[in-house]
């Protein structure tokens, strides 16, 4: 699986949810600390993607002016990678089921 083959992304660097002092509740629902492969910026449905900028859980816009990108992402360009796998679809599945 991506997460369990790949390096941790985090290693060595202060993440996101430390800089940002997230609480425990909301980290352990977010993709960023589930899938530690991939940086943050790189993963739908973060939990700061949905709350500032609508629930599709795609726009980057908040990542581009975001402390913990400017830090750690080498000004790269910001490509979503990993999909389907946050906050958002989790509660599009829990309606499913209600
Ligand atoms: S706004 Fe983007 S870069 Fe900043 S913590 Fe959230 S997902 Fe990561």
């Amino acid at each position: 699986m991506l997460e369990e083959t790949r390096a941790n992304f985090w290693t060595g660097k202060a993440p996101c949810w430390e800089m940002f002092n997230c609480p425990k509740m909301i980290q352990e629902e977010c993709p960023a600390s589930k899938y530690q492969a991939l940086p943050c910026w790189e993963i739908e449905g973060t939990y700061c993607k949905l709350d500032d900028y609508g629930t599709s859980g795609m726009d980057i816009r908040i990542c581009e002016t975001c402390q913990v990108y400017k830090k750690w992402g080498n000004g790269q360009l910001i490509n979503l990678k990993l999909f389907g796998k946050g906050i958002n679809s989790s509660l599009k599945a829990l309606k499913k089921l209600a």
